[in-house]
């Protein structure tokens, strides 16, 4: 079952709300881990609304704790990104702490498993152990190194420490049990060798952590009391709960998984979205495109949004895949009441009103948000020519179609009624300009009622209007990638070769004063941002954000 976060309870609630009333803790803390390795996405989101809100309930503290001990895919801009993406989402942690920091603490637990009897060293190649290690049919097979007297491990550990031996020649092994129906528990590395720097400890260590040794480790140091987890750590959890115990650990955190955060059309593991950034196929981290909270904040979603929608998709225990139309179903909420209105034409088409006389500009009133009077009324200038979108003309209307064909009136928002009686088209056929009439009667906000229209059309006045390039967004994924793995396919099969679409079309004079990351309204065409990274005054780029409809009910 599904359960939100922020009704009554879910079942991460409940086990701390009893941890708590048996006295177990004084108070909770939760942690953020993520590893440095690529930029946040939306599924991190989940892990952040969680454990972050969940802490504060109970007065609680979370820590934001980079877990660095894989020198080879980590780096200091991935690092910057994180800290930047979850005080965007609105948090706030209550400590800073790299993993890294505790490879001396590591290595010393290390040393007193190997002292207990409790952890080898192991030459055999990656893939000898591999074999040994069984199936979930066939238990697994002792190492020949299994037995080395202590006195010889930790001579052998102190020399990988040391530097003696290349990668990939000895790993450090828990010996635990070969026969365990649990694999995870058949003498899992501890430890293996590296010669690699890493962006916090330099050349320090050539020996890291492994993550099954490192992160329960971590977690006690903190005083971490319930390490929360997506639900494919489940089977780690006896592991997690013997390394605490063997390491003999003051604090003893509790690991919890609930099931990780999926989405149609999106795909979300770091691994798969960095392949994405290095092929080239978006452009950046923060391609507006991407399911990072990067690429979502150069869309123009909100922080807000993205909140609102994590605490409605809740924890639960079982997978399920959340239709991404849900998530811009909180967007528009979101900007319903915050992004004013404006008119923009994304393909322009030339409108003469020929009996408007020449010269003349006049400067309309128009509502700035009809749902939130508070945001005031602009002007804008009305003109013998403006622009309207290419799809409000048609030569040869079909039943239905109230827009603007010849002999058709239509309404122009917040103008008059114009109505079209000659076109012009080029040499290809296209029709490149409309001449139409108005009835200055019609004006908008006087109270006209003579006649009833059936179409409101938007437009630019064309002598003030300012150029703008719209960027429109198809999903980045195709969404039968699902069944990828089953017929031999890679992801990167399903993506959209038509997620962007760049047009260059007007939007009204008082945009020029837009700055980046204003967020608007376009009359019909939905919610666009304004770029951060490439709009300027005198060429605007906008990305669309979302369109206005959706079928998508809550
Ligand atoms: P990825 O496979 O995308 O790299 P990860 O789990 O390896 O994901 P980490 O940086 O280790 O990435 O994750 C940090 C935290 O975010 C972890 O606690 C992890 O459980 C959580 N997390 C990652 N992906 C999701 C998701 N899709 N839904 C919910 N939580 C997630
Ligand atoms: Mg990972």
């Amino acid at each position: 079952m599904e359960e939100n976060l922020h009704t009554s309870s879910n079942f991460i609630k409940n086990i701390v709300i009893e941890d708590l009333e048996k006295g177990k803790y004084d108070e909770i803390v939760t942690r953020f881990p993520p590893e440095p390795n690529g930029y946040l996405h939306i599924g991190h989101a989940k892990s952040i609304v969680l454990n972050f809100e969940l802490a504060k309930e109970f007065n609680g503290k979370t820590n934001l704790r980079f877990d660095d001990t894989n020198p080879l895919k980590e780096d200091t801009e991935y690092v910057e990104s994180i800290k930047e993406d979850v005080k965007w989402l609105g948090y706030d942690w209550d400590n800073l702490f790299f993993a890294s920091d505790y490879f001396e603490e590591m290595y010393e637990r290390a040393i007193k498993l190997i002292e207990k009897g409790k952890a080898y060293v192991d030459d055999s190649t990656p893939e000898e152990i591999r074999e040994m290690r069984g199936t979930l049919k066939a238990p697994g097979k002792e190492s020949p190194f299994r037995n080395r007297s202590i006195e010889e491990n930790l001579d052998l550990f102190k020399r990988m420490r040391a530097g003696e031996f290349e990668n990939g020649a000895k790993v450090l092994r828990a010996k635990i049990d070969m026969t365990s129906p649990n694999i995870n528990m058949r003498d899992p590395v501890l430890y293996r060798i590296f010669h690699a720097p890493h962006h916090n400890t330099g050349d320090n260590w050539c020996i890291y952590p492994m993550y099954d040794f490192a992160h329960p480790l971590e977690d006690a140091i903190e005083g971490v009391t319930h390490s929360i987890c997506t639900l494919e750590f489940e089977d780690h959890r006896p592991l997690y709960d013997w390394i605490v115990q063997e390491c003999e650990m003051q604090s003893q955190p509790k690991q919890i998984e609930f099931a990780r955060l999926n989405l149609t059309n999106t795909v979300m593991s770091k691994r798969k979205l960095k392949q994405l950034v290095d092929e080239k196929y978006v452009d950046g981290w923060d391609d507006p495109r991407m399911p990072t909270i990067s690429g979502f904040r150069r869309k123009g979603y909100t922080p807000e949004a993205i909140v609102a929608f994590c605490r409605e998709i809740g924890v639960a225990k079982s997978f399920s895949t959340v239709d991404v139309q849900m998530l811009e179903h909180f967007v528009r909420e979101d900007l319903k009441l915050k992004a004013p209105r404006t008119m923009g034409v994304i393909r322009p088409l030339k409108v003469v009103i020929t009996n408007y006389p020449e010269g003349q500009v006049e400067w309309l009133d128009a509502e700035n948000n009809p749902e939130n009077p508070d945001m005031g009324n602009r002007k804008i200038p009305f003109s013998r020519e403006i622009y309207i979108e290419q799809d409000d003309f048609m030569e040869e209307p079909p039943k239905k179609y109230f827009r603007l064909f010849p002999g058709n009136e239509v309404r122009l928002k917040h103008a008059y009624f114009i109505k079209c009686h000659d076109y012009i088209k080029d040499e290809s056929g296209r029709v490149v300009e409309l001449h139409c009439t108005y009835d200055p009667e019609t004006k908008s906000g006087t109270g006209f009622t003579g006649r009833k229209v059936k179409g409101t059309i938007h437009w630019v006045e064309a002598t003030h209007a300012q150029p703008a390039e719209f960027r429109l967004y198809e999903p980045l994924i195709l969404d039968e990638q699902e069944k990828e793995e089953m017929e031999g396919k890679t992801f990167l099969d399903y993506v959209n070769p038509d997620s962007l679409e760049l047009i260059n079309g007007y939007v009204e004079p008082n945009m020029k004063n837009a700055r980046a990351n204003d967020k608007f309204q376009f009359f019909r065409h939905g919610y666009f941002n304004v770029d951060p990274k490439v709009s300027t005054p005198d060429k605007l780029v906008f990305n669309r954000i979302v369109s206005l409809k959706s079928s998508f009910k809550l």
